[in-house]
């Protein structure tokens, strides 16, 4: 599979037969004086730098790092059937994992303008792929896709209805493959029929989102129209009021770049702390770090005002799951969520709670909620749908 962003790729191969990872890597800081390429496989890690001044370039590194020695895992380009790609936006039409043709490609085209940092070099990772390792199928995974099952009161904004028709302006949501990924494997965990799983998931890494989770299917979620809605995360603010945007215009004479950069860059955890982005060292510096803390417990009251919004969605629930760098490793904060809502059947079981990066139930055996961690696997989500979308052909 392919993670394509604007200046790094990332790749990793899977043979299916058993789900196990035969190579993986990354070329970064593509277009900069000297990039960094990584390639790990066959028990070891090979790293070395030098000028990548494209994407095109970068997937010749990649197909000779699969290929030849020292870490190559294929002896031919055969030696891959099908190639998956993420794409962040796929708009109303992908309400599933896609096979790539003509008009799929036309249509990430057109969604490029929703999702102007990401759909581009997505593009350019699935041109670059059927380049590399022509007559492959390309399959496009996309973020967006497991939320189409929201109902139109979770996804229409309350402004003028005719901004959605024309402009398709509405509530898409993200991180659609790894929500997905836990929910099944969570109700599998469970023991519980996937028609009938109710949870409210947490994906909590740089960027964060939770959704409502509803017969196995999304119903809502904290993303938006794009990824800067809901959730505080390590630099984004998430939900605020609107009107910040135009006094900030007024008072502070910001352009609209300027104010796009500060919400989406400056904000959140790093904005609130003026320290970090990153919970690690924010969950250090808390006790001697007043900003830290309040950068904390803006960002866990916020998920704990979202766990409580979708409890009254869904009625009823058979689990809250934590997943993403945060949500699988941070048990102050996972504590910090959770602390005081035993009286809506949540209760933490604070020794279970110290799992780290691992499959674990966290709650006691009386919480009428359970409590998971799941460790996320976009990638093997990804390879999964391009094995089960290649397979119809
Ligand atoms: P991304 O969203 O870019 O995939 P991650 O899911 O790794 O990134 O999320 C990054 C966040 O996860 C950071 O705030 C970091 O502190 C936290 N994190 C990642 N790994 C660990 C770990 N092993 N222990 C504690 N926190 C971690």
């Amino acid at each position: 599979m392919i993670n394509c962003g604007s200046s790094s790729v990332k790749y990793q191969l899977f043979d299916m037969a058993n789900e196990t990872l035969l190579a993986k890597g990354i070329v970064e800081k593509i277009g900069e004086e000297v990039s960094v390429i990584r390639h790990a496989a066959r028990g070891q890690e090979v790293r070395h730098e030098a000028r990548v001044a494209s994407h095109e370039e970068a997937f010749a590194h990649i197909r000779r790092a699969l290929l030849e020695p020292p870490a190559g895992v294929i002896s031919s380009p055969d030696g891959i059937d099908a190639i998956g790609h993420r794409v962040v936006h796929g708009g109303e039409r992908f309400v599933a994992s896609t096979l790539i043709d003509d008009t799929v490609i036309a249509a990430l085209e057109e969604f490029s303008a929703l999702a102007p940092l990401h759909n581009p070099p997505n593009l350019v990772g699935i041109r670059c792929a059927a380049r590399a390792f022509p007559g492959k199928p390309n399959v496009a995974v996309f973020d967006t896709a497991f939320h189409q099952t929201m109902p139109r009161h979770s996804f229409i904004y309350a402004i003028p209805y005719e901004l959605y028709e024309k402009g398709r302006i509405r509530r898409y949501g993200f991180h659609g493959t790894s929500h997905r990924f836990v929910t099944l494997r969570a109700a599998e965990m469970l023991g519980v029929a996937l028609d009938n799983f109710r949870a409210i998931t947490c994906h909590l890494g740089n960027g964060c989102s939770m959704a409502a989770v509803a017969g196995g299917r999304s119903v809502d979620t904290t993303m938006g129209l794009t990824p800067l809605e809901g959730l505080v995360m390590g630099t984004r603010s998430g939900d605020i009021d609107p009107a910040i945007i135009f006094h900030l215009a007024r008072t502070e004479g910001m352009s609209l770049e300027a104010i796009d950069a500060l919400l989406n860059k400056r904000s959140g955890l790093l904005g609130l702390s003026g320290l970090s982005n990153d919970c690690r060292t924010l969950t250090q510096a808390a006790p001697t770090h007043e900003r830290a803390r309040l950068a904390l417990d803006v960002f866990c009251y916020r998920i704990r005002k979202y766990i409580g919004a979708y409890l009254a969605v869904l009625g009823r629930v058979h689990a809250i799951i934590f997943t993403g760098g945060i949500g699988e490793n941070n048990a102050p904060i996972r504590r910090q969520i959770l602390e005081g809502l035993e009286p809506l059947g949540i209760e933490l079981d604070p020794a279970a709670n110290e799992a780290r990066g691992r499959e674990a139930t966290i709650s006691t055996p009386a919480s009428r909620i359970r409590i998971l961690v799941v460790p996320t696997n976009e990638e093997l989500m990804i390879a999964r749908d391009t094995l089960a979308v290649t397979r119809k052909q």
